[in-house]
Order: C-alpha cells, then sequence, then structure tokens
C-alpha cells in the first residue's frame, strides 16, 4: 500500500517538500493548493523573493542547522541543472583585491555592516550575516573579510564569498516539474480547516498525512491557528540594470524597518533592489516613497546600475512589488500534530530565509513524516 501524503501550500516551502518526498516511490503525494507557481499574489511569499543565500541563523540554533543543510543542496541544483534557475553570485572572476595573494576573487555577495544599525529591525534581522567571523564562512565557498582600507568610512566590517540567487520564477515550477516526473499530483484547493484536506488525495482515499506548508495563511487556517505568526512586509522594484556583484548592507539612515539589498537573478529575472523589513504590516500595494528610497539607496552603494551621472531616471524599471514575509515568533513550526483525528506535520514560519533554509526544514519535515507512517503500520500489525 503507498503512503498517501497531502502537502497543503505549494510555496518553496511546500514544493522543497513534496520533491523530497517524491523521491521514494511508495509515496502517493497531492500537492494542495491556493496559489501555484505562475500566481503573484500577497498571500503567496515565494514568487517575490529575491532570493539568495545570505545565512540568518543564530549559532548552535535549529534555524542554524537548517540554512547550513540547505547550501550543499542548493549548491548541487545549481552546478547539475542549469534549468532550475539558480546561478552562483558569480563565477566570473572580478577584480576586487583582496591580499598580495589572491588579487582575483570568483565570489561576488558582498555584505557590509554599520555598529549603529545593531538595534533596528534589520539590524536584528541581519546581526548573524553581518558580524565578523560568522559561522557560515565554513559553508559558503571563498569568504574573506574586506581589508579595512578598502571599506568606506561608515563601514565597520565586511565580507565576500560566493553565494547563489534564484530566479523565483524559473525554479518554482522547475520543482514543480522535478516532482511531477516523480508521480506527485498538483491541484488547486482552499481550505477553511486544515483536517478536510485529508479527503482531498487523488487517490479518493483518506491521506494518512498532511503537510502543512501554508505559510502566514496558518495564521488563520482552521485547525491552526498560529498566533506567532507576523508578516514582515519586503518591497522590492525590480529592475533591467545589472550591478554586478549582489550587496547588502545592515541597515540605512531612512528607516529602522528599512533595507538595502541588491542580487541580479538567474536566467534573464532582472535585479531585485530591496527593500524594507515592516513587521506587522499588511499593505499589499507598493508605497512610491518607499520605492524611491530604494532606487535612491541602491544607486548610492552601486553607482554602477546606473550610466554615469544618472540618478533613479537610468533605472529601467520593470515592476514594484511587495511580499509578506510569514516570520514567526520563535521560529519555524517543524513539527509533527493532530488535529481531529488527522495526522500533520508542519512546516511553516520561515520569515525571510524561506529559500535559503528550504532543503533543511523540508529534510526535517520528510524525518517527521516518516515517523509518522512508521507508527501507523505499525498500528496496524
Ligand atoms: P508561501 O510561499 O506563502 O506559500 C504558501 C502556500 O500555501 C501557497 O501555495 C498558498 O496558496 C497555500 N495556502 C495557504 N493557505 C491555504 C489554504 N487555506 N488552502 C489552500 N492553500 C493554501 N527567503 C530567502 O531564503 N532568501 C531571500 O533572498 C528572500 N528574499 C525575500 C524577499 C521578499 C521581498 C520576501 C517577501 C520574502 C523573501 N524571502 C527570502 C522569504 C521567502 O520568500 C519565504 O520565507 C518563503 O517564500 C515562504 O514560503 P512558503 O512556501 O512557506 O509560503
Amino acid at each position: 500500500m503507498p503512503n498517501k501524503i497531502v502537502v497543503l501550500g505549494a510555496g518553496v516551502s511546500g514544493l522543497t517538500t513534496a520533491y523530497l518526498l517524491s523521491q521514494d516511490p511508495d509515496n502517493q503525494i497531492t500537492v494542495l493548493a491556493k496559489h501555484m507557481p505562475g500566481d503573484y499574489d500577497i498571500e503567496y511569499a515565494s514568487p517575490w523573493a529575491g532570493a539568495n543565500y545570505m545565512p540568518v541563523g543564530k549559532q548552535g540554533s535549529n534555524h542554524h542547522a537548517w540554512e547550513r543543510d540547505t547550501w550543499p543542496a542548493l549548491k548541487e541544483i545549481t552546478e547539475k541543472y542549469p534549468e532550475a534557475g539558480i546561478h552562483f553570485l558569480g563565477m566570473t572572476p572580478n577584480t576586487i583585491e583582496i591580499n598580495e595573494h589572491a588579487l582575483i576573487i570568483s565570489s561576488d555577495a558582498i555584505i557590509y555592516n554599520r555598529k549603529k544599525d545593531q538595534e533596528s529591525a534589520t539590524g536584528k534581522w541581519f546581526s548573524e550575516l553581518v558580524q565578523p567571523n560568522p559561522w557560515y564562512k565554513d559553508v559558503v565557498p571563498d569568504f574573506r573579510d574586506i581589508p579595512e582600507s578598502q571599506l568606506a568610512s561608515e563601514i565597520d566590517n565586511g565580507q565576500i564569498f560566493t553565494s547563489v540567487c534564484i530566479n523565483t520564477a524559473v525554479y518554482l515550477p522547475w520543482l514543480v516539474g522535478q516532482c511531477t516526473k516523480n508521480g506527485a499530483v498538483f491541484k488547486r484547493a482552499v481550505f477553511k480547516h486544515i483536517a478536510d484536506a485529508a479527503d482531498a488525495h487523488h487517490s479518493g482515499q483518506k491521506a494518512d498525512v498532511i503537510v502543512n506548508c501554508t505559510g502566514l495563511s496558518s495564521k488563520f487556517l482552521g485547525g491552526v491557528l498560529d498566533e506567532n505568526l507576523l508578516p514582515a512586509r519586503g518591497q522590492i522594484v525590480v529592475v533591467r540594470n545589472d550591478p554586478g556583484p549582489m550587496i547588502g548592507l545592515s541597515g540605512t539612515d531612512d528607516g529602522e524597518d528599512e533595507a538595502l539589498y541588491i542580487m541580479t537573478r538567474a536566467a534573464g529575472g532582472g535585479t531585485i533592489l530591496g527593500g524594507s523589513y515592516q513587521k506587522h504590516n499588511w499593505d499589499p500595494l507598493p508605497d512610491p516613497n518607499l520605492a524611491n528610497r530604494i532606487m535612491k539607496r541602491a544607486i548610492a552603494i552601486a553607482p554602477q546600475l546606473v550610466k554615469e551621472g544618472q540618478g533613479i531616471e537610468g533605472l529601467d524599471i520593470i515592476r514594484h512589488g511587495v511580499g509578506l514575509r510569514p516570520l514567526r515568533e520563535g521560529g519555524p513550526r517543524v513539527e509533527k500534530d493532530e488535529v481531529a483525528g488527522v495526522k500533520i506535520v508542519h512546516n511553516y514560519g520561515h520569515g525571510g530565509f524561506g529559500y535559503q533554509a528550504s532543503f533543511g526544514c523540508a529534510g526535517t519535515a520528510v524525518s517527521l513524516v516518516k515517523q509518522v507512517l512508521q507508527n501507523k503500520t505499525r498500528a496496524k500489525l
């Protein structure tokens, strides 16, 4: 008898979990979701992400382990499957001088820290990322400190390493393709109560387990109603201009919940200019004043975005966007549960790190699904 599994949600969390589960031929998987790759909606965080790998989990936490365990998977996909829409930032040599032994490096992700940002919302979010000597220096390739002599006067420390940037418009459909190739079935559905999803497995039989990957919507989903969830609103501008490296700064002088990051997506996905980290803000509409500040800050830190002498009029805008990061007080919920007699494994609440922790969290969720299924088999014996 195959294992009948429902994955509820088709964002990066649901798709990555379904992808790993679908590698076991004993699993018969239905992915059910209100939104699917191709949709752009304020209730659907995944398409709006940059998305890059910039670890923020506190050393020694589950979050740290999930991000650490995700890098090898993203690296492997980037190397083996160019059609997945992920590229290294960047493998073309550039000319940043690091020391007399390494005049040319292959890494292109640059992080700057200003100590004065450490108490702001953005500074706290980035605190692990920007600190000198972070844990991820042993995970990503080519990690280097930027010599003090090469830092602008307001920067306290900086580092360079190799990271990835994901074109979510290509990567999410690629995940759907991998799952369907392995036999998973995708269906649109909307549920008011989580237990109802057990009756929607494509076999027509009741599912043995539901994996709940509904992100921020778990705040309102019957049977879950998680009050620890909150939005961290992220506003972005997507442009055709290409700055070269991916750049992030610990904060801005424009507001304590505003952010500055720039990344160019793989496969013609444009360059994302960010951003903001506005907790408890549900506004789905781009704020034009914030958009202006985002663009000005981007040009100030990366003047090569536009031609010499140009300001924001030199940016070629593809679209403005807003996404709500599914932040959860206490961290993501990846655990077993039972609701109205239905076995559940939760995997939601990944804030601004859903991609960079995707394989780590999905791996934990898959282990929990296996435990549920083993107990089911034992109960039948
Ligand atoms: P979602 O993508 O929100 O998916 C939820 C799914 O559940 C959807 O399919 C939805 O339709 C479905 N659903 C919900 N409720 C129901 C229901 N009742 N019935 C049926 N279906 C339902 N992360 C990174 O790692 N790196 C980055 O660089 C990065 N940048 C970001 C930039 C911005 C501007 C934003 C907004 C986010 C960024 N993130 C980044 C965070 C990342 O996007 C999220 O953590 C991630 O997308 C969450 O994915 P998810 O699958 O859990 O939720």
